[in-house]
């Protein structure tokens, strides 16, 4: 082995040291999940350290969106795939929704195997800090607003059984990338 490949492989497995896949909470029930979460003051180390673990724990678990306290906590924050990209997105609020609507199925890490038609707002507007802490807003729409409509959902502690009643609930029918 030559002295690149020694830094090669220690850049390697630094960078892998520092990134975690965090154990998802699952469960209707849940407390934390069903809990509203706390803005964050200041983008801090510790929020990006766990902005980047969620990530890698979102995609390990073939997800396109995850939010904090799916992984146990309870800053206000998630990411959510948009444009096909993984969007962070820190203190998120969605200041307008279009009148439109549209229902699709949506599965969500924390309920496995469940799969539930959900009616969403095909438009919305969301205001956000990006990870450089500056002030964002966009207009997203189809896809990309509902993913970002899920996972704003999960910051204040609502879930996609909450827009259905029981007997409506079916298996996995369809594979559909889970939330
Ligand atoms: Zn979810």
């Amino acid at each position: 082995m030559n002295r690149l490949d020694l830094l090669y492989n220690h850049r390697y497995l630094k960078y892998n040291d520092c990134i975690a896949v965090l154990p998802i909470l699952t469960g209707a029930q849940n407390p934390v999940l069903r809990s509203k979460t706390k803005p964050i003051e200041k983008v801090t180390k510790e929020i990006k350290k766990l902005l980047k673990d969620m990530e890698e724990t979102a995609k390990s678990a073939e997800g396109v969106g995850i939010a904090a306290p799916q992984v146990g906590r309870s800053e206000r924050v998630c990411l959510a795939m948009i444009n096909g990209r993984s969007a962070p997105l820190i203190n998120p609020e969605i200041t307008w929704k279009s009148e439109e609507t549209d229902v699709q199925q949506e599965g969500c890490l924390s309920l496995p195997g469940i799969w539930l038609l959900v009616p969403r707002a095909t438009a919305i507007a969301v205001r956000y800090l990006d990870e450089k802490g500056q002030l964002q807003e966009r207009m997203l729409k189809d896809w990309d607003a509902r993913v970002t409509q899920h996972e704003v959902d999960h910051l204040d502690g609502i879930l996609i059984v909450d827009y259905q009643p029981e007997e409506h609930q079916t298996d996995r029918e369809t594979a559909q990338p889970a939330l």
